[in-house]
């Protein structure tokens, strides 16, 4: 099986947090983290943000176009996997 990349980190990473992927996708998943701080960092960033975009959504009407594009617009907020790596080496000297 193919590792995974960080593009697909990025796609696959609202359902892992959902619990959605299958075994076999969630452990690609879990092993790309094990060697991509990058991503690591990310995904922690995403779980915050979406608690952040949980709590946005709790205040506006379900069904509403706000109501998803509360989470686009927080989640699309974020930085990328590779914005995210460049910062890290910037950090560690
Ligand atoms: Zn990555």
């Amino acid at each position: 099986m193919a590792d995974l990349t960080c593009q697909e980190l990025v796609e696959l990473v609202t359902d892992y947090l959902d619990g959605a992927l299958d075994e076999e996708t969630a452990d690609r998943f879990e092993q790309h983290l094990s060697v991509c701080p990058g991503c690591e960092t990310y995904l922690g960033q995403m779980k915050e943000a979406r608690g952040f975009a949980m709590r946005a959504r709790e205040s506006l009407p379900k069904g509403s176009a706000d109501y998803t594009k509360a989470t686009d617009i927080v989640l699309a907020s974020q930085p990328t996997p590779q914005e995210l790596k460049q910062m890290t080496q910037q950090q560690g000297g």
